[in-house]
């Protein structure tokens, strides 16, 4: 905290996207936090403007974005649907990049931002990646949904896993998570709240699996917190 970082910017992954995600960052380096995606293929293609409007946005000068019905193809023009994006890198001269598919999952804000740029608006960042988004009992789930609830949730670490896996021809999904020192004793009060709020974000009933501080594992860089252990995946 002594460090006098006032701006941090981030990419790779989801989290500074995810509310609650960045809501910990900013109060653990008490800064404010930017999210910002791109891809190695395609270069820098969007970012988090100074009002933070819940989403960023694509840079037009340079990149040419569309989302596209992950199932029909179909451009999606409307705001609130969700679909891959397809992306044209406007500026690549050595090595053209046309309607590449980068499989992050996005979809278009309703508003535009109040700080007057014109450059559209994608509602929420990078919601995840079309290889992510996988069906569990017949519904569609997207891990950054389960982060969200963990990290909106006090007396719970950043850490977590999910597991999915088939009990016969059931499928199965466990959660994995980290008391932090001190709410050992809540363990029940935080698992009745999470499986609460876990059923009204993802539609989903959940095992929940409560972990001494530090026993889940860390990562750096991106991390792998969704294990698909199921040998016949629903497509
Ligand atoms: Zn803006």
């Amino acid at each position: 905290a002594g460090l006098g970082i006032t701006k941090i910017t981030c990419a790779g992954e989801p989290g500074a996207g995810i509310p609650s995600t960045k809501r910990r960052m900013e109060e653990a380096w008490n800064a404010k936090v930017y999210d910002h995606a791109g891809a190695t293929e395609i270069g820098a293609w969007s970012y988090e403007c100074r009002h933070q409007p819940g989403g960023m946005h694509v840079n037009e000068a340079l990149f040419l974005v569309e989302i596209e019905d992950v199932d029909t193809g179909e451009i999606i023009e409307t705001a609130g649907r969700r679909g891959k994006m397809v992306i044209t890198a406007l500026d690549r001269l050595a090595q053209p990049c046309i309607r590449f598919d980068s499989k992050d999952v996005i979809e278009w804000a309703a508003e535009p931002c109040p700080c007057g740029r014109t450059f559209r608006l994608i509602k929420g960042g990078v919601l995840g990646r079309t290889d992510d988004i996988t069906k569990v009992k017949g519904v569609l789930l997207a891990p950054a949904s389960i982060e969200e609830v963990v990290r909106g949730m006090d007396g719970l670490s950043d850490e977590y896993e999910v597991i999915v896996d088939k009990l016969g021809d059931v499928d199965r999904i466990k959660l994995k998570v980290e008391l932090v020192p001190g709410a050992e004793e809540r363990a029940k009060e935080i698992e009745g709240r999470l499986k609460d709020q876990l059923r009204l974000k993802t539609n989903l009933g959940y095992r929940i699996e409560f972990y001494d501080y530090g026993r889940l594992p860390r990562y750096e860089g991106k991390a792998k917190r969704f294990k698909d252990l199921r040998k016949d995946k629903p497509v």
